[in-house]
Protein backbone atom coordinates (compact mmCIF):
# COMPACT_ATOMS: atom_id res chain seq x y z
CA UNK A 1 0.00 0.00 0.00
CA UNK A 2 1.14 3.77 -1.12
CA UNK A 3 2.13 5.70 1.76
CA UNK A 4 -0.51 8.57 0.31
CA UNK A 5 -2.87 5.23 0.83
CA UNK A 6 -2.11 4.60 4.35
CA UNK A 7 -2.30 8.69 5.18
CA UNK A 8 -5.83 8.58 3.33
CA UNK A 9 -7.12 5.19 5.46
CA UNK A 10 -5.89 6.89 8.46
CA UNK A 11 -7.48 9.38 7.99
CA UNK A 12 -10.40 8.01 7.01
CA UNK A 13 -10.31 5.75 9.91
CA UNK A 14 -10.25 9.05 12.10
CA UNK A 15 -13.12 10.22 10.69
CA UNK A 16 -14.94 7.46 11.14
CA UNK A 17 -14.78 7.55 14.62
CA UNK A 18 -15.10 11.42 15.00
CA UNK A 19 -18.24 11.51 12.70
CA UNK A 20 -19.97 9.23 15.35
CA UNK A 21 -21.77 11.86 17.00
CA UNK A 22 -23.20 14.82 15.50
CA UNK A 23 -20.54 17.23 16.92
CA UNK A 24 -17.17 15.58 18.52
CA UNK A 25 -14.52 16.59 20.41
CA UNK A 26 -11.02 15.44 20.07
CA UNK A 27 -10.86 12.64 23.13
CA UNK A 28 -13.69 10.77 21.00
CA UNK A 29 -11.12 10.40 18.06
CA UNK A 30 -7.70 9.98 20.41
CA UNK A 31 -9.20 8.17 23.63
CA UNK A 32 -9.77 8.84 26.99
CA UNK A 33 -6.98 11.75 28.59
CA UNK A 34 -4.56 10.09 31.27
CA UNK A 35 -6.98 7.35 32.26
CA UNK A 36 -5.13 6.54 35.29
CA UNK A 37 -5.18 9.88 37.08
CA UNK A 38 -7.79 11.18 39.05
CA UNK A 39 -9.64 14.48 37.22
CA UNK A 40 -8.21 17.91 38.32
CA UNK A 41 -10.64 20.00 39.46
CA UNK A 42 -11.69 22.40 36.71
CA UNK A 43 -9.88 25.90 36.99
CA UNK A 44 -12.13 28.44 35.16
CA UNK A 45 -11.13 31.89 33.83
CA UNK A 46 -13.21 34.64 31.50
CA UNK A 47 -15.71 32.27 30.60
CA UNK A 48 -17.87 33.80 27.77
CA UNK A 49 -20.90 33.27 25.64
CA UNK A 50 -19.80 32.57 22.05
CA UNK A 51 -16.27 30.86 23.10
CA UNK A 52 -16.29 26.98 24.02
CA UNK A 53 -13.34 25.70 26.57
CA UNK A 54 -11.79 22.19 26.86
CA UNK A 55 -9.59 21.12 29.57
CA UNK A 56 -6.11 21.20 29.29
CA UNK A 57 -5.06 17.93 30.71
CA UNK A 58 -3.68 17.05 33.95
CA UNK A 59 -3.40 20.93 34.69
CA UNK A 60 -7.59 21.40 34.57
CA UNK A 61 -7.15 24.72 33.04
CA UNK A 62 -10.31 25.49 31.32
CA UNK A 63 -8.83 27.03 28.26
CA UNK A 64 -10.38 28.57 25.44
CA UNK A 65 -10.57 26.48 22.36
CA UNK A 66 -8.39 29.87 20.95
CA UNK A 67 -5.00 31.23 21.91
CA UNK A 68 -3.87 34.56 21.01
CA UNK A 69 -0.68 34.09 19.99
CA UNK A 70 1.05 37.58 21.17
CA UNK A 71 4.47 36.94 19.57
CA UNK A 72 3.43 39.34 16.92
CA UNK A 73 2.62 42.31 18.73
CA UNK A 74 6.34 43.43 19.81
CA UNK A 75 6.26 46.74 18.14
CA UNK A 76 2.89 47.31 17.36
CA UNK A 77 0.83 50.75 18.76
CA UNK A 78 -2.21 50.50 21.00
CA UNK A 79 -4.58 50.05 18.51
CA UNK A 80 -3.26 46.90 17.16
CA UNK A 81 -2.56 46.02 21.08
CA UNK A 82 -6.37 46.27 21.05
CA UNK A 83 -6.71 42.86 19.58
CA UNK A 84 -5.60 41.18 22.59
CA UNK A 85 -8.29 43.34 25.01
CA UNK A 86 -10.85 42.36 22.22
CA UNK A 87 -10.14 38.60 22.27
CA UNK A 88 -10.06 38.49 26.21
CA UNK A 89 -13.43 40.33 26.28
CA UNK A 90 -14.84 37.70 23.88
CA UNK A 91 -13.78 35.55 26.22
CA UNK A 92 -10.11 33.95 24.72
CA UNK A 93 -8.33 33.25 28.14
CA UNK A 94 -4.80 31.67 26.87
CA UNK A 95 -2.32 34.00 26.01
CA UNK A 96 0.99 32.43 24.57
CA UNK A 97 4.47 34.68 23.93
CA UNK A 98 8.01 34.33 24.81
CA UNK A 99 11.50 35.62 25.42
CA UNK A 100 12.53 35.52 21.60
CA UNK A 101 9.45 37.13 19.99
CA UNK A 102 11.40 40.73 20.81
CA UNK A 103 9.74 42.66 23.00
CA UNK A 104 6.21 41.27 22.86
CA UNK A 105 5.79 40.17 26.55
CA UNK A 106 6.57 44.21 27.59
CA UNK A 107 3.99 45.14 24.79
CA UNK A 108 1.50 43.34 26.21
CA UNK A 109 2.47 43.59 30.12
CA UNK A 110 -0.30 46.20 30.79
CA UNK A 111 -2.87 44.08 29.44
CA UNK A 112 -1.66 41.19 31.56
CA UNK A 113 -1.78 42.76 34.49
CA UNK A 114 -5.00 44.25 34.21
CA UNK A 115 -5.97 41.41 33.43
CA UNK A 116 -4.31 38.72 35.25
CA UNK A 117 -7.12 36.87 36.99
CA UNK A 118 -8.71 36.31 33.14
CA UNK A 119 -5.78 35.26 31.44
CA UNK A 120 -4.07 31.54 31.30
CA UNK A 121 -0.31 32.97 30.82
CA UNK A 122 2.04 31.54 28.50
CA UNK A 123 5.80 32.05 27.98
CA UNK A 124 9.03 30.79 26.73
CA UNK A 125 12.62 30.54 26.95
CA UNK A 126 14.45 31.01 23.48
CA UNK A 127 17.51 30.24 22.83
CA UNK A 128 17.83 26.91 24.48
CA UNK A 129 16.57 25.64 21.23
CA UNK A 130 14.63 28.35 18.43
CA UNK A 131 16.03 30.65 17.10
CA UNK A 132 19.91 29.83 17.27
CA UNK A 133 20.01 26.65 19.50
CA UNK A 134 22.93 28.09 21.81
CA UNK A 135 22.72 25.07 23.71
CA UNK A 136 24.87 21.66 22.56
CA UNK A 137 24.40 18.26 24.16
CA UNK A 138 26.08 18.45 27.56
CA UNK A 139 25.49 22.25 28.30
CA UNK A 140 22.77 21.44 30.76
CA UNK A 141 23.76 24.12 33.50
CA UNK A 142 24.03 26.42 30.50
CA UNK A 143 20.98 25.53 29.54
CA UNK A 144 19.34 25.70 33.19
CA UNK A 145 20.66 29.13 33.56
CA UNK A 146 19.20 29.89 30.44
CA UNK A 147 15.61 28.65 31.31
CA UNK A 148 15.83 30.15 34.81
CA UNK A 149 17.29 33.77 33.84
CA UNK A 150 14.68 34.00 31.10
CA UNK A 151 11.90 33.14 33.51
CA UNK A 152 12.81 36.22 35.48
CA UNK A 153 13.04 38.54 33.20
CA UNK A 154 9.73 37.19 31.48
CA UNK A 155 8.16 38.18 35.19
CA UNK A 156 9.77 41.32 35.01
CA UNK A 157 9.13 42.21 31.42
CA UNK A 158 5.30 41.04 31.84
CA UNK A 159 4.51 42.49 35.39
CA UNK A 160 3.45 39.61 36.86
CA UNK A 161 4.40 37.77 39.61
CA UNK A 162 3.54 34.20 38.29
CA UNK A 163 3.38 32.43 35.06
CA UNK A 164 0.79 29.74 34.12
CA UNK A 165 3.20 27.69 32.03
CA UNK A 166 6.97 28.40 31.19
CA UNK A 167 7.69 26.35 27.78
CA UNK A 168 11.04 26.14 26.94
CA UNK A 169 10.92 27.40 23.13
CA UNK A 170 11.86 25.35 19.40
CA UNK A 171 12.71 22.33 21.26
CA UNK A 172 13.67 19.65 18.46
CA UNK A 173 16.27 17.49 19.99
CA UNK A 174 15.88 14.66 22.17
CA UNK A 175 18.13 15.51 24.37
CA UNK A 176 16.54 18.81 25.27
CA UNK A 177 13.74 17.16 26.08
CA UNK A 178 14.79 14.90 28.65
CA UNK A 179 17.41 16.74 29.69
CA UNK A 180 17.35 16.42 34.12
CA UNK A 181 19.15 20.07 34.23
CA UNK A 182 16.21 22.02 32.32
CA UNK A 183 12.98 19.76 34.53
CA UNK A 184 15.08 20.88 37.95
CA UNK A 185 15.14 24.21 36.97
CA UNK A 186 11.59 24.54 36.39
CA UNK A 187 10.74 22.06 39.59
CA UNK A 188 12.95 25.17 41.41
CA UNK A 189 11.24 27.98 39.82
CA UNK A 190 7.41 26.66 40.43
CA UNK A 191 9.06 26.04 44.56
CA UNK A 192 9.44 29.68 44.50
CA UNK A 193 5.94 30.29 43.00
CA UNK A 194 7.21 31.99 39.98
CA UNK A 195 5.24 29.39 37.64
CA UNK A 196 2.96 26.88 38.23
CA UNK A 197 3.43 24.70 35.28
CA UNK A 198 5.78 22.85 32.90
CA UNK A 199 5.69 23.18 28.54
CA UNK A 200 7.77 23.01 25.24
CA UNK A 201 7.04 24.01 21.97
CA UNK A 202 8.27 22.06 18.93
CA UNK A 203 8.07 22.96 15.51
CA UNK A 204 10.80 20.67 13.53
CA UNK A 205 11.30 16.67 14.52
CA UNK A 206 8.07 16.85 15.87
CA UNK A 207 6.41 13.65 16.87
CA UNK A 208 9.90 12.34 18.38
CA UNK A 209 9.98 15.54 20.54
CA UNK A 210 6.11 14.86 21.50
CA UNK A 211 6.41 11.12 21.78
CA UNK A 212 9.81 11.63 24.55
CA UNK A 213 7.80 14.84 25.90
CA UNK A 214 5.05 12.13 26.64
CA UNK A 215 7.43 9.48 27.99
CA UNK A 216 9.09 11.62 30.44
CA UNK A 217 5.85 12.50 32.49
CA UNK A 218 7.52 15.82 33.19
CA UNK A 219 5.46 18.03 30.05
CA UNK A 220 2.28 19.78 31.58
CA UNK A 221 1.56 21.43 28.27
CA UNK A 222 2.90 21.09 24.66
CA UNK A 223 2.71 23.28 22.06
CA UNK A 224 3.55 21.46 18.57
CA UNK A 225 3.07 22.54 14.92
CA UNK A 226 0.63 20.37 13.11
CA UNK A 227 -1.53 20.98 10.53
CA UNK A 228 -3.78 18.71 8.41
CA UNK A 229 -1.36 17.64 6.08
CA UNK A 230 0.89 16.47 9.15
CA UNK A 231 -2.13 14.73 10.79
CA UNK A 232 -1.54 11.63 10.07
CA UNK A 233 1.89 11.26 10.87
CA UNK A 234 1.60 13.12 14.15
CA UNK A 235 -1.98 11.47 15.29
CA UNK A 236 -0.08 8.91 17.26
CA UNK A 237 2.29 11.50 19.14
CA UNK A 238 -0.84 13.93 20.08
CA UNK A 239 -2.78 10.58 21.12
CA UNK A 240 0.17 9.74 22.95
CA UNK A 241 0.81 13.16 24.92
CA UNK A 242 -3.12 13.50 25.42
CA UNK A 243 -2.58 9.71 27.36
CA UNK A 244 0.03 11.28 29.46
CA UNK A 245 -2.73 14.17 30.70
CA UNK A 246 -0.30 16.56 28.90
CA UNK A 247 -2.70 19.33 26.93
CA UNK A 248 -2.24 19.67 23.73
CA UNK A 249 -1.59 22.99 21.62
CA UNK A 250 -1.19 23.47 18.07
CA UNK A 251 0.28 25.97 16.22
CA UNK A 252 0.83 26.61 12.04
CA UNK A 253 -2.27 24.85 11.90
CA UNK A 254 -3.69 26.06 8.88
CA UNK A 255 -1.15 24.39 6.90
CA UNK A 256 -0.52 26.41 3.72
CA UNK A 257 1.85 28.78 2.98
CA UNK A 258 -0.32 31.44 2.23
CA UNK A 259 1.13 32.64 -0.82
CA UNK A 260 -1.59 35.00 -1.19
CA UNK A 261 -2.61 37.98 1.06
CA UNK A 262 -6.40 37.86 -0.52
CA UNK A 263 -6.98 34.09 0.25
CA UNK A 264 -8.67 35.75 4.18
CA UNK A 265 -10.97 37.12 1.80
CA UNK A 266 -11.81 33.95 -0.25
CA UNK A 267 -15.23 32.51 0.76
CA UNK A 268 -16.26 29.33 -0.37
CA UNK A 269 -20.03 28.29 -2.26
CA UNK A 270 -20.95 25.70 0.37
CA UNK A 271 -22.17 26.70 3.34
CA UNK A 272 -21.09 24.88 6.97
CA UNK A 273 -23.89 25.16 9.87
CA UNK A 274 -25.25 28.02 7.65
CA UNK A 275 -22.44 30.38 7.34
CA UNK A 276 -19.79 30.71 4.54
CA UNK A 277 -16.36 29.32 6.06
CA UNK A 278 -12.56 30.09 5.13
CA UNK A 279 -9.63 28.19 3.85
CA UNK A 280 -8.72 28.82 7.50
CA UNK A 281 -11.49 28.55 9.39
CA UNK A 282 -12.14 25.04 7.90
CA UNK A 283 -8.93 24.09 8.86
CA UNK A 284 -9.03 25.27 12.46
CA UNK A 285 -12.43 23.66 12.55
CA UNK A 286 -11.33 20.44 11.02
CA UNK A 287 -8.08 20.41 13.83
CA UNK A 288 -10.95 21.19 16.56
CA UNK A 289 -12.98 18.62 15.88
CA UNK A 290 -10.23 15.49 14.38
CA UNK A 291 -6.94 16.68 15.17
CA UNK A 292 -6.51 15.75 18.86
CA UNK A 293 -5.84 19.21 19.76
CA UNK A 294 -7.34 21.33 22.59
CA UNK A 295 -6.97 24.50 21.48
CA UNK A 296 -5.10 26.09 18.18
CA UNK A 297 -2.63 29.08 18.62
CA UNK A 298 -2.96 31.94 16.37
CA UNK A 299 -0.86 34.96 15.12
CA UNK A 300 -3.80 38.04 14.74
CA UNK A 301 -2.91 40.80 13.34
CA UNK A 302 -5.84 42.38 12.31
CA UNK A 303 -9.44 42.72 13.50
CA UNK A 304 -10.48 40.60 10.35
CA UNK A 305 -8.54 37.67 11.42
CA UNK A 306 -9.72 37.80 14.48
CA UNK A 307 -12.68 37.80 14.38
CA UNK A 308 -12.43 35.03 11.68
CA UNK A 309 -10.92 32.84 14.48
CA UNK A 310 -13.10 33.82 17.16
CA UNK A 311 -15.88 32.21 15.07
CA UNK A 312 -14.27 28.68 15.09
CA UNK A 313 -14.55 27.32 18.36
CA UNK A 314 -18.27 27.29 18.88
CA UNK A 315 -19.11 26.50 15.05
CA UNK A 316 -21.42 23.93 15.51
CA UNK A 317 -20.87 21.37 12.58
CA UNK A 318 -22.63 18.50 11.42
CA UNK A 319 -21.63 14.75 10.76
CA UNK A 320 -22.13 15.93 6.90
CA UNK A 321 -20.56 19.11 7.25
CA UNK A 322 -17.04 17.40 8.70
CA UNK A 323 -16.98 14.75 5.86
CA UNK A 324 -16.85 18.16 3.51
CA UNK A 325 -14.49 19.96 5.53
CA UNK A 326 -12.50 17.28 5.49
CA UNK A 327 -12.16 16.47 1.75
CA UNK A 328 -11.31 20.67 1.22
CA UNK A 329 -8.99 20.42 4.17
CA UNK A 330 -6.80 17.73 3.00
CA UNK A 331 -6.77 19.41 -0.72
CA UNK A 332 -5.70 22.76 0.35
CA UNK A 333 -3.09 21.56 2.73
CA UNK A 334 -1.73 19.78 0.47
CA UNK A 335 2.43 19.92 0.09
CA UNK A 336 2.75 21.90 3.47
CA UNK A 337 5.31 21.48 5.44
CA UNK A 338 5.21 18.54 7.91
CA UNK A 339 7.98 19.89 10.33
CA UNK A 340 9.61 16.60 10.09
CA UNK A 341 13.16 18.52 9.99
CA UNK A 342 14.39 15.99 7.13
CA UNK A 343 15.85 19.76 5.10
CA UNK A 344 17.75 20.29 8.91
CA UNK A 345 19.04 16.78 9.42
CA UNK A 346 20.16 16.61 5.57
CA UNK A 347 21.81 20.02 4.91
CA UNK A 348 25.69 19.71 5.26
CA UNK A 349 25.83 23.92 6.04
CA UNK A 350 24.09 22.85 9.52
CA UNK A 351 21.59 25.65 8.66
CA UNK A 352 18.24 25.53 9.99
CA UNK A 353 16.13 25.31 6.77
CA UNK A 354 13.04 24.42 8.78
CA UNK A 355 13.04 28.20 10.66
CA UNK A 356 14.02 29.64 7.22
CA UNK A 357 11.02 28.45 5.71
CA UNK A 358 9.01 29.71 8.69
CA UNK A 359 10.74 32.78 7.95
CA UNK A 360 9.39 32.88 4.38
CA UNK A 361 5.62 31.84 5.73
CA UNK A 362 5.84 34.87 7.66
CA UNK A 363 6.69 37.37 4.85
CA UNK A 364 4.78 35.75 1.79
CA UNK A 365 1.64 33.76 3.78
CA UNK A 366 0.87 36.37 6.88
CA UNK A 367 1.90 39.85 5.01
CA UNK A 368 4.19 40.69 8.34
CA UNK A 369 7.46 41.84 6.83
CA UNK A 370 8.11 42.83 10.48
CA UNK A 371 7.70 39.39 12.28
CA UNK A 372 9.75 37.94 9.13
CA UNK A 373 12.57 39.94 9.69
CA UNK A 374 12.97 39.58 13.40
CA UNK A 375 12.73 35.86 13.06
CA UNK A 376 15.48 36.18 10.51
CA UNK A 377 17.60 37.84 12.44
CA UNK A 378 17.05 35.40 15.10
CA UNK A 379 18.26 32.15 13.25
CA UNK A 380 21.47 33.66 13.00
CA UNK A 381 23.27 35.98 11.04
CA UNK A 382 24.05 34.53 7.72
CA UNK A 383 21.62 31.64 8.02
CA UNK A 384 20.22 31.67 4.70
CA UNK A 385 23.61 33.08 3.11
CA UNK A 386 25.59 29.58 4.59
CA UNK A 387 23.95 28.43 2.18
CA UNK A 388 26.04 26.31 -0.45
CA UNK A 389 22.86 25.40 -2.74
CA UNK A 390 23.46 22.05 -3.13
CA UNK A 391 19.92 21.00 -2.70
CA UNK A 392 20.03 17.79 -0.57
CA UNK A 393 17.04 19.81 1.88
CA UNK A 394 14.82 19.67 -1.35
CA UNK A 395 15.60 16.07 -1.79
CA UNK A 396 15.42 15.07 1.18
CA UNK A 397 12.02 16.86 1.96
CA UNK A 398 8.69 14.21 2.06
CA UNK A 399 6.77 17.03 0.40
CA UNK A 400 9.10 17.93 -2.21
CA UNK A 401 8.65 21.61 -1.35
CA UNK A 402 10.90 23.83 -3.29
CA UNK A 403 13.20 24.96 -0.48
CA UNK A 404 16.09 26.24 -3.10
CA UNK A 405 13.50 29.25 -4.28
CA UNK A 406 12.70 29.94 -0.26
CA UNK A 407 16.29 30.25 0.44
CA UNK A 408 16.90 32.39 -2.73
CA UNK A 409 14.10 34.68 -1.93
CA UNK A 410 15.26 34.98 2.02
CA UNK A 411 18.51 36.08 0.59
CA UNK A 412 16.93 38.61 -2.25
CA UNK A 413 14.34 40.00 0.40
CA UNK A 414 15.49 40.00 3.89
CA UNK A 415 19.33 39.31 3.81
S1 LIG B 1 20.65 23.66 -0.45
FE1 LIG B 1 21.57 24.94 1.18
S2 LIG B 1 20.19 24.70 2.93
FE2 LIG B 1 19.73 23.02 1.50
S3 LIG B 1 21.01 21.33 2.18
FE3 LIG B 1 22.21 22.41 0.63
S4 LIG B 1 23.44 23.88 1.81
FE4 LIG B 1 21.82 23.18 3.17
S1 LIG C 1 11.82 18.24 5.07
FE1 LIG C 1 10.08 19.33 4.11
S2 LIG C 1 8.31 18.66 5.30
FE2 LIG C 1 10.12 18.16 6.54
S3 LIG C 1 10.47 19.98 7.87
FE3 LIG C 1 11.69 20.28 6.02
S4 LIG C 1 10.38 21.49 4.65
FE4 LIG C 1 9.04 20.60 6.21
Amino acid sequence: MSKEMNRRTFLGQVARTATAGAVVGSMDVFGKDDPSAAEPAAEWRNKQPGMTYVRLGRTGFMSSRLVFGAGGLYSRDGAERRLLEIAIERGVNYIDTGRAYANSEAAISGIAKRHRDRIWLVSKAGHIGWPDMRIKPGDDAEAARLFSDQLDESLRQLQVDTIDCYMVQGVEHDWVVTMDALYEAFLKARDAGKVRYFGLATHTNVGTVCNLAADSKRYDVVMLSVNPNSLADLAPSIKKMRQAGIGVISMKTSGPIRSDAKVYDKAYDQTFAGVNLTPYQRAYAYMLARGGIDAFNSHMPNIKILEENLAVPSLKLSRADLGRIEEQVLADSRGACRHCGACDRACPEQVGVAGLLRCHAYLHAYGDRELALTQYAATGPGAAEACANCGACQAACPESINLSAVIASLRAELA
